[in-house]
């Protein structure tokens, strides 16, 4: 629990405390019965793991959780964090951010989040591997993974290569499950993986602000006009959501005008040419030395750089009650989990500024997780069987189109237009269409209800009441 004071005495909440009161604000609002409501809130199952690894400075004791929030529905799902900073009350609010992300998307399973306590600097890559199936093996054992039960994916410090690795562990402890490649999502491509599923948390977000920003009436609240275009963005964290949230926003029209990492933050007005610096950071593994633009030493003072959508990408708590009266930018697009307080979102809706909150916002990786699951379980690409069979009936469409209208087309319009879907195609397709519903449904709880103030608590209820619907409809509370 938090003990720390503002200076005004006021008490700071921790991210798992600010987790619980969005919700039961947001609860207040509904008409779900109190004690349906404290078992919406609560973790249905958390596991603490302490387990011995060998590396080169010795046996070194490790801890990590996994913390299943809600089995309302199952399997339950959310990523794999490495950080320092990981402790269980973390883990808490963040499986917890996962059932209510899962219900406004309306992917049917529960939340749930892992992490493993480690700087991954620290380690080699082998040792890395050997702390990741050791974990994978400790949840095995507790029956805390598998593709009916809980199927974890990368966050904050993972990716697709430790992925692969917890695959490959269950698949070895469990060679008669042929649904084994299910057991987890954000694999690489040829370990049953997905096309779209590394950018797909980053991707979603662009499609989220484009929705978002595109009523006018919301936008001129806010002094701005509709639109993606002309836009100025600051992202914090370059990571996984960082970089490709920069990379769509820029190629939807935005200007990237500054972009911060841990140790420092590069700014230029005149746009930063994002795929350039990934490709520096590809080769020397930090932003730093960036040789265009300014380079600025505060990190935690570039949040507060003049721009239109402002972008936390990196961890919770960065935008507090301390900072945001100073933060100028008209929109706050949250790709990371929880980083914006409670505290400074009252702040920062009494300034009229705009929070597109987490819970929303950064759904696209658990949406396109879904689809690998999906995929995993059909055991089929998606796009295999009808590709071809769609793209001959567009060309004979087209043949049709030429015989009677005398209009010939040429063969790149022919390309374009006689086309069936990728998976690829399909991957983006389901993703942008899931981002717009969950968005104008929110858009549409906070219109109908006068209570609701901003868009945090419109997700909150929104998806507080389908949680809640699958209770009662369950019989759990009759
Ligand atoms: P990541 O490890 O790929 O990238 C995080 C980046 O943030 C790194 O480049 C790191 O150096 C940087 N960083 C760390 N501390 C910082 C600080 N104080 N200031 C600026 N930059 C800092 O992680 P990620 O997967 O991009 O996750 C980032 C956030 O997005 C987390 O909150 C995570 O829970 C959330 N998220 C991730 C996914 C996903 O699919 N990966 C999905 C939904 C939400």
């Amino acid at each position: 629990m938090s003990t720390a004071t503002a200076p005004t005495g006021e008490k700071i909440l921790n991210f798992h405390e600010n987790v619980m009161l969005a919700i039961e604000r947001a609860g207040a609002l509904t008409d779900v019965p109190k004690g349906l409501l404290d078992q919406i809130k609560v973790s249905n199952v958390v596991v603490k793991i302490n387990f011995p690894v060998r590396t080169s400075r010795g046996y070194e004791v490790i801890s990590g959780w996994r913390v299943q929030h809600s089995h309302h529905k199952l399997p339950a799902k959310g990523g794999i964090r490495y950080s320092p900073l990981g402790d269980q009350e973390e883990v808490e609010a963040l499986a917890a951010l996962m059932t209510f992300k899962c219900a406004i998307v309306d992917v049917p399973f529960g939340g749930a989040k892992g992490a493993i306590k480690i700087d991954r600097r620290n380690y080699t890559e082998e040792e890395l591997e050997r702390i990741t199936r050791r974990y994978t093996a400790e949840l095995i054992k507790r029956n805390c993974i598998g593709p009916a039960i809980d199927v974890p994916a990368p966050d904050y410090g993972t990716g697709a290569k430790e992925m692969a690795w917890i695959a490959d562990t269950y698949a070895a402890f469990h060679g008669n499950d042929i649904n084994a490649l299910g057991c987890v999502t954000g694999k690489p491509l040829t370990q049953g993986g997905i096309r779209g599923r590394v950018e797909a948390t980053g991707r979603g977000l662009a499609f989220g602000l484009t929705e978002a920003c595109r009523h006018a009436e919301d936008m001129a609240k806010l002094g701005l006009q509709p639109g993606l275009a002309g836009k100025s963005v600051v992202v914090q964290g370059f990571g996984n959501v960082g970089y490709h949230a920069a990379r769509y926003l820029a190629e939807a029209g935005c200007r990237v005008i500054g972009v911060i990492e841990w140790d420092g933050a590069i700014y230029d007005p005149a746009g930063i040419d994002i795929v350039a610096l990934d490709e520096y950071r590809k080769g020397t593994r930090s932003i730093t030395g960036y040789p265009h633009g300014t380079w600025l030493t505060d990190p935690k003072a570039a949040l507060e750089l003049e721009c239109d959508i402002l972008v936390p990408s990196a961890l919770e708590n960065q935008i507090t009650a301390e900072n945001a009266p100073r933060i100028k930018a008209r929109i706050i697009a949250e790709g990371a989990n929880g980083p914006t307080t409670i505290a400074a979102e009252d702040i920062l809706n009494a300034r009229g500024i705009m929070v597109v909150p987490d819970l929303y916002l950064n759904a696209g990786g658990v949406t396109v997780s879904y689809f690998e699951w999906l995929k995993n379980l059909s055991h089929v690409r998606f796009g295999r069987m009808d590709k071809r069979f769609e793209a001959t009936a567009y060309d004979r469409l087209l043949g049709a189109i030429e015989s009677t209208t005398g209009k010939r087309f040429t063969a790149a319009e022919r390309l374009s237009l006689a086309h069936g879907a990728d998976e690829i195609d399909l991957v983006n397709s389901g993703l942008e269409d899931t981002m717009i519903g969950a968005f104008q449904q929110i858009r549409e709880t906070k219109l109908r209800d006068p209570r609701i103030k901003d868009l945090r608590t419109a997700a909150f209820v929104g998806a507080i009441q389908k949680v809640a619907t699958t209770y009662l409809e369950l019989g759990v509370f009759p």
